[in-house]
């Protein structure tokens, strides 16, 4: 976050905290990168509601750090696309519902996933499942909304070309998810919303040279950049050139979060006043 924001940030928590208490009493989000080694997993805590963006790979640990942050429901749980990286959690999430260790409303997910054994798996241990496409919504985490920029209903994209992009607002911040959604994708998605922009930004394709594209970031102009990339990964993740990139927007590094050398890095949004990491 550059010192302007900030310090917008802090006299709007200022102003708050003089005229209707402290911050205690305003809406809060946690989003949490968790630390999944080579996958993708993000943890969104609201009030009334937790949900997974993607579940990681199938030994990545998900259901001890689940139970360490007390996690009992989830609303929600996002399949960007079907990669086992992404969507390598979905077994021990099953069988955590079947063994009542957590209740799972609903499973969320691209087109691109619609054939795959997960979604029978997930009907078997009873757990609602539903496509989305662009145009959707979530009432999840009411007051912010939660909107699905990409694919486009009956896409024929398939793999990380068919991650889901979701986005998270409020007045004045924003999140927005990626999955592994690279350039050309990057392209289509400028094309539908010209004015696109976020706060923060989970850098698509763990910070791959093939996603991140400068028109994209210049576009967008994130403050915070989240990457998911496993020690030492054998893919180069995040690549150098990316890392560059990042630093030129954002103009401050320290505003780089990576799970290879963060490990898991929690973020809190208070609602129409700001966001942190923590
Ligand atoms: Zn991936």
């Amino acid at each position: 976050m550059d010192n302007k924001i900030l310090l917008l940030n802090l006299l709007c928590a200022l102003f708050l905290a003089c005229t209707h208490g402290s911050l205690e009493n305003q809406d809060k989000l946690y989003i949490e990168m968790l630390d999944v080694g080579q996958g993708l997993s993000f943890l969104i805590k609201s009030k009334d509601c937790n949900s997974l963006y993607d579940t990681g790979t199938p030994n990545s640990g998900l259901d001890t750090m689940l139970q360490n942050r007390d996690i009992k429901t989830l609303c929600s749980v996002v399949l960007s696309h079907r990669h086992n990286d992404h969507t390598g959690g979905i077994a021990t999430l099953a069988k955590m519902a079947k063994n009542g260790e957590i209740r799972i409303k609903r499973v969320i997910y691209a087109s691109d996933s619609a054939e795959e054994p997960f979604i029978t798996l997930l009907n078997e241990a009873g757990i609602e499942t539903q496509e989305i496409s662009r145009g959707d919504t979530l009432a999840d985490f009411l007051p912010w909304t939660t909107r699905i920029l990409f694919p486009v209903k009956n896409s024929s994209l398939t793999e990380n070309a068919a991650s889901i992009a979701m986005r998270l607002s409020d007045s004045q911040n924003s999140f927005l998810f990626m999955g592994d959604l690279e350039a050309p994708q990057e392209k289509s998605i400028l094309e539908l919303e010209p004015l696109l922009s976020a706060t923060a930004l989970q850098t698509g394709h763990h910070g791959s040279k093939t996603s991140s594209s400068w028109d994209f970031l210049a576009q967008i102009q994130p403050k915070m950049a989240f990457i998911s990339a496993g020690k030492n990964n054998s893919y180069g993740h995040p690549h150098p050139e990316t890392l560059a990139k990042l630093r030129l927007i954002l103009q401050d590094s320290t505003q780089i979060f990576r799970t290879d050398t963060d490990g898991s890095v929690e973020l809190e949004w208070v609602y129409r006043v700001g966001m942190w990491s923590r």
